[in-house]
C-alpha cells in the first residue's frame, strides 16, 4: 500500500520539488544534483524507481535501460532520448558524471519521461471528446510555398480528412476554419476556449535545407519546476508531451514518415491555449521528395489516419477511469522490427502496422478509453470565459 501511494505521490512531489530536494520513492533516494540552474537525477535512480534493467548500448555512444516491453536510450547526442524507439528532444541535455554516471534533467523526468512511460499518472488528464483542428496560416498567409508544396493548401486538406476520420471513430470534431481564410492565433486560441476540455492539433508543414525531411511535433517549451509565471500552455506539459508522443509515434510508425522527433519550441500558439495542444510538421515542404508526397491524396490520407490513430492511442489513456498502471505503460510502443530482406530479393512492402493504441491493433471505430464510448451525446455547451 505505501508503495503504491507514493508513486501515486509522485506528480504533487514532483511540483514541490524546490521544496522536497531528496525524495524517497519505491526505496530509492532521488539525490538531485545542481548542475548550474538544472536540477538533474542520476539514471541509476530512475532505473530503480521504474525497476528497469540496464540494457545493452543500442549503437555506440548510447546508454539504455528498460525491460522487455518498455527501452529509454539516451544518446549518443545528449539531446537525445529514445522512449521505445520514438525520438524525443531533451529540455536540458544529459550530462555524463564520472561518479553518477548518467545525469537526466528533473525537468525532462517529470515533463517528460514519466508521462509518456506512465500517462495514466498525468493529474489533470480528462476524457477526450472533442478535438480542434487547426489547419495552419490560410487566406494572405500562405505558410511555406516551393515548387513541391503548398503549406496552407496541405494543412486544410489534411485537416477535412482528419475530420471525417475521427468523426467515424466517433470524436466531436471542430476546425478553426474549413476554408482558405486568415485567422489570427487569437482567434484559434478563442476557438479552443469555446469547447469543453478539447485537445488541439494544429498542422503545418516545415521548411529547412533540402536535404532535411521528417515529421516533428512540438509542443510548448515545459517549465521548469521553480517557475514563477508559467505560461498558460504549461498548465498541461504532462499531458501535451504524452499526446505528443503519441501523435509523433503514429506519424512515424502509421504514415512512414521519418521520426524528426516529439520537441519545444516558444511558439506564440501553443503558449496560449489551455488544453492539451501540439503542432504537428508533416513534412517539409522544401524537400522535394516528402514535398512532392505531401501533395498526394493517398499520403494526405495516411497522415489523417495516422494522425486519428494518435489521438485513439492518447485517449485511451486519458480517461480518468483506465486505471493506474503501477508499472510503466507508454503511450508509445515499440515499432515492429523492418523485415528483412535478403540480397537479390524484392523489397517487402514497408511495414506501416500502428504500434500506438496501447498496443492494441488499429481498429476503424474509436479504441474507446475504458468502458465509456468516446462518442459525445451531443456537442458541450460553449464555455463562456
Ligand atoms: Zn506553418
Amino acid at each position: 500500500m505505501k508503495h503504491r501511494a507514493l508513486l501515486l505521490l509522485l506528480p504533487l512531489l514532483a511540483a514541490l520539488w524546490p521544496l522536497a530536494p531528496a525524495v524517497t520513492a519505491d526505496g530509492a533516494m532521488w539525490n538531485a544534483t545542481a548542475v548550474g540552474e538544472v536540477g538533474y537525477l542520476p539514471l541509476e535512480d530512475l532505473r530503480s524507481f521504474y525497476k528497469f534493467m540496464s540494457l545493452p548500448p543500442k549503437g555506440e555512444g548510447t546508454i539504455a535501460i528498460g525491460n522487455g516491453a518498455v527501452s529509454l536510450v539516451f544518446g549518443p547526442d545528449a539531446r537525445e532520448l529514445r522512449i521505445n524507439g520514438c525520438r524525443f528532444l531533451l529540455s536540458h541535455p544529459a550530462r555524463r558524471d564520472a561518479v553518477q554516471g548518467l545525469l537526466v534533467s528533473k525537468t525532462d523526468m517529470v515533463k517528460l519521461i514519466d508521462p509518456v512511460l506512465r500517462p495514466t499518472y498525468i493529474a489533470n488528464r480528462r476524457l477526450v471528446k472533442t478535438v480542434i483542428i487547426d489547419p495552419a496560416h490560410g487566406g494572405h498567409d500562405t505558410g511555406t510555398v516551393t515548387a513541391y508544396a503548398r503549406e496552407a493548401d496541405i494543412a486544410l486538406l489534411v485537416a477535412l480528412k482528419l475530420r471525417a476520420e475521427l468523426t467515424s471513430r466517433g470524436y466531436h470534431v471542430v476546425l478553426t476554419h474549413e476554408d482558405n481564410r486568415y485567422l489570427s492565433d487569437q482567434q484559434r486560441v478563442d476557438c479552443a476556449a469555446r469547447e469543453l476540455n478539447p485537445i488541439f492539433l494544429s498542422l503545418h508543414l516545415n521548411s529547412g535545407r533540402s536535404d532535411i525531411r521528417g515529421a516533428e511535433t512540438y509542443t510548448v517549451v515545459p517549465c521548469e519546476p521553480d517557475e514563477k509565471k508559467p505560461l498558460p500552455g504549461n498548465e498541461n506539459d504532462a499531458a501535451n508531451a504524452a499526446l505528443a508522443a503519441a501523435l509523433q509515434a503514429s506519424l512515424v510508425n502509421r504514415a512512414g514518415a521519418k521520426d524528426g522527433g516529439c520537441r519545444r519550441a516558444h511558439y506564440s500558439l501553443l503558449s496560449s491555449l489551455r488544453c492539451p495542444a501540439v503542432m504537428a510538421e508533416l513534412g517539409y515542404a522544401t524537400n522535394r521528395e516528402e514535398g512532392e508526397q505531401l501533395m498526394t491524396e493517398a499520403y494526405q490520407t495516411k497522415l489523417a489516419q495516422a494522425l486519428a490513430d494518435g489521438v485513439d492511442a492518447f485517449a485511451a489513456v486519458m480517461n480518468p477511469e483506465s486505471t493506474l498502471k503501477a508499472s510503466p505503460k507508454p503511450v508509445v510502443q515499440e515499432a515492429p522490427a523492418p523485415a528483412r530482406v535478403e540480397p537479390g530479393k524484392q523489397q517487402a512492402p514497408k511495414a506501416v502496422k500502428t504500434t500506438v493504441a496501447q498496443g492494441k491493433k488499429p481498429a476503424k471505430k474509436p479504441a474507446a478509453p475504458a468502458k465509456k464510448p468516446v462518442v459525445p451525446a451531443k456537442k458541450p455547451a460553449p464555455q463562456k470565459r
